[in-house]
This record gives structure tokens, sequence and C-alpha cells, in this order.
């Protein structure tokens, strides 16, 4: 027995009939390791991608002094301390358009924001404060009170010259991009896209374009899976619905094995069906099956399957379409942005009162689906109606998770309880 399969049947030994979530995502966490190879690539393809090296700042951002404000830029030292300060206006200094005449002692310039300060002004007054008396060009009148330095924003204040302005393993986002072309970076270099496999098993699933026969539903987790990894920034390979059939399965498995980096799959592991998978998994690769403390989401395979030469993580998801978009982002999303070479920072989860009683056993960690609403200015939470892993009209109602600790019973009207925001899930 290898040593991979060992640790994954001890640990799920440990407790097989209730693998706690955290458990399982910590070992999932220690087992996956970031893939290797990168690529250059136009900043624009970094959205959603992460970074695979420091990015040191060529220039300073802003590149030179400018104001901050449209007024007047003064020299602080020409102020009166006490009382109204009269300076002679000499000319004006746009965006992108200095002001280069010459400055005596006395002389203010009229500024807009973004235009470069001139050489031995130190200070912005705002033009709501200043007062121009006689022409445009006349005199502009100062009150008291005015900070030197005020409004003037510095040449690289936000990023300096030689600094790293962003960490490798950066996961890029609009944010990053935007700040990436303030510093005149045209490429970056990325970790390469993480490759993910996907296909359905069930005989009762019918595919889009054709009228439903008796029995069949809709493979609805291809979608639900293809779009998650697509905000992930994966690149998906999408190999259909497989049918409960052993030969089918194995050669699906080592045709998704041999191109990828990670193989997702839905349905086929809970009792009863997962006998004739297991025995299949074990021959193809190290694939522990565990029972997980939580709801939806009991059953799942997690391991490796190996193929032609090369492996891949696989995540044997149950079925049900809640079940499947629970564990995804409990599990299987976490450990594909370790692999895509960022630090899964743990879901931020917020205390509110929920606005309903909600039912919930002791013993397994529960993920409701809720609708954060405000109730007389105050955040609370109400679940999405009927809880049945089944029911994914309680995901799509949903824009967070209510998360009912292990130990937790029933939930009363009025109880704080933990919720993850989907807002943040990429
Ligand atoms: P299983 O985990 O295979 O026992 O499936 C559990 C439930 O989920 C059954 O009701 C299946 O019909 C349903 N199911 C499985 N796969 C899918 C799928 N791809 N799309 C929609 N429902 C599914
Ligand atoms: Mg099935």
């Amino acid at each position: 027995m290898s040593s991979l399969l060992q640790e994954l049947s001890c640990l799920a030994d440990y407790d097989p009939n209730a693998l706690s979530v955290n458990r399982a995502r910590e070992i999932i966490l220690d087992l996956v390791a970031p893939l290797t190879g990168h690529e250059r690539a136009f900043i624009r393809r970094g959205l959603n991608r992460v970074l695979a090296e420091d990015v040191i700042a060529p220039v300073n951002v802003p590149a030179h002094d400018n104001s901050a404000m449209d007024g007047y830029a003064v020299r602080h030292a020409d102020l009166a301390a006490g009382g109204e300060t009269r300076l002679k206006i000499v000319g004006t200094a746009y965006a992108g358009r200095a002001y280069q005449g010459p400055l005596q002692p006395g002389d203010a310039v009229r500024i807009m924001t973004g235009a470069s300060v001139p050489p031995g002004l130190d200070s912005i007054v705002t033009q709501e404060v200043a007062r121009v008396e006689g022409p445009r060009d006349g005199t502009v009148v100062i009150p008291p009170g005015q900070r030197k330095g005020q409004n003037f924003r510095r040449a690289g204040e936000d990023l300096q010259a030689g600094q790293p302005a962003l960490k490798k393993g950066k996961l890029l986002r609009p944010a990053e991009i935007g700040l990436l072309a303030s510093l005149g970076q045209v490429e970056v270099t990325l970790k390469r896209r993480l490759r993910a496999a996907i296909f359905s098993t069930g005989d009762e699933l019918g595919s889009l374009g054709h009228p439903l026969q008796p029995g069949q539903v809709y493979d609805s987790n291809r979608y639900t899976l293809s779009g998650m990894l697509e905000r992930l920034g994966c690149e998906v390979m999408d190999m259909g619905v497989v049918k409960d059939d052993p030969a089918a399965l194995e050669e699906a498995l080592l045709a998704a094995a041999a191109c990828s980096d990670v193989i997702i799959t839905s349905g086929g592991v809970s009792v009863g069906e997962a006998d004739f998978i297991r025995a299949l998994m074990a021959r193809l690769g190290e694939v522990a099956f565990w029972k997980i403390a939580m709801k939806p989401g009991r059953p799942m395979a997690f391991g490796k399957i190996s193929g032609a030469g090369s492996s891949a993580w696989l995540f044997g998801l149950p079925g049900n379409p809640v079940a499947v978009m629970v564990t995804f982002y409990q599990f299987v999303r976490p450990a594909l942005l370790k692999m895509m070479g960022t630090q899964p920072a743990s879901l931020p989860t917020f205390l509110v009162p929920s606005l309903t009683p909600l039912k919930k056993a002791p013993g397994r960690t529960e993920f409701q689906r809720g609708l954060l609403i405000q109730d007389k200015g105050i955040w609370c939470v109400q679940p999405t109606g009927a809880q049945g892993s089944g029911i994914l009209s309680s995901m799509a109602d949903a824009n967070c998770f209510i998360v009912l600790e292990h130990e937790r019973g029933n939930v009363a009207a009025g109880e704080m309880v933990s919720v993850q925001t989907m807002e943040g899930l990429v």
C-alpha cells in the first residue's frame, strides 16, 4: 500500500463515519502542492490568475509631485499665520501640461487635479476656500489656517520605484490589474492555468437539447461546476456524462488523468453505488472514501488517479446539486487555490441574527442557504426556503451560507448564526 493511500485511509479510519469539515479540508490542503510552470501574458489576461514572480515597480507612482484638488498651488511660507494672504496668480498648471513660467515669492499658480506642482510650491489651497479678486488672472485671497503640504500628492506615495509592488502568489483581481497598468507594465509572469476535467455520472442524466425520458433529470452539475471553475480562472475540460458502468468510468478517469491536474466528478459515491467505484478507483489510483460530518455533502471521494504516465487529483463529489456546490466551496476551492500557487484564505465568516428558527441536528456541520437582508437597518439572515440537498433554487435565491456548527442544535429566531457571503468566492 502506498504512503498516500495509507495516509488517506488511516485518516479516514480515524473516524470514517464522521470526518469533520475542517479536518477533511486540512488533509486535502496538506496533500496538494502548487503546480509548476508559468507563462508571460498581457496583463489583461491575468484576471483571476496568480502571479508567478514579484513585480518590482520600475517607476514611482505617481511619477511626479501633483495636486490632489483643483485650486491654487502656493508656498506655505508666503501665507500669513493669523489672517488672509493676497497672492498674485501668475498662470495655470493643467494635468499633463505643467506651468513653466517664472515664480517669485508671493506668487500662486492656478492648478488642476493631477497637474504637476511647480517646483518651490508646496501646498494646494482648494478653489472652494480661495477667493479670486479682480480678473481671473488677478489676485487670489487665501484664508488663514492652511496646512503645509495639504492636497499635495508626493511622487512615489502610491508605489516606490525599486520596491515590490505585488508579491508572487498574488491572485490578480481588477485592482491588481489596474495597479500593474499604473506601473506601465505590459506583461506579467503568471502561474500556468490549472486544468480541471469534469464529468457527471449517472444513468438517469439527460443532456440539454434532448427531451427528458421518464425517470431522467437534466445534468445540471457540470454547468455549476464549470461556472465555479471558470470564476476561479481554471481551464475546464468538460467530458460530459458517464454512465454508471465500470468500463465507461475507467475509460473516463484514465482519459481525464492523462490531460488534467484535477478531476472533479459528481454522483456515484454514495452508499450502494460506491462499491464498484471503490474497487475501480483502488485499481486506478489511491482514493479514500470519506463520510464527512456535514449536510449537504456527506459522501465524498478524494485521492489520486494515475494513467498514461501522469496523474491527477480526484474529487468525487456527491450527486445532489446543492451538495456539489457546498463541497466545491468547502474543499475543492481551497485546494485549487493552493495548486494555482496562491494562499487559500479561509472564507470570511460573520455573526448575524437569524430572522427565523432553523432546524439543525447536532453532530454535523450544516451549510444552509441564506439570504442576508436588512431588517430595521440591521443585517439579518433568513433561509431560502426548503433546504433539501437537491433543491438548487435554494442556492440560486441565496447570497450566503448559514454555517451551523457541528455541536449545535436547533436555532431559535433571533439567535446569532455564522454566515459566509457568496460574493467573495471569486
Ligand atoms: P448520487 O450521488 O449519484 O447517488 O446522486 C444523488 C442525487 O443527485 C440523485 O437524485 C441524482 O439523480 C442527482 N444527480 C446526480 N448527478 C446529477 C447531475 N449531474 N445533475 C443533476 N442531478 C444529479
Ligand atoms: Mg448516481
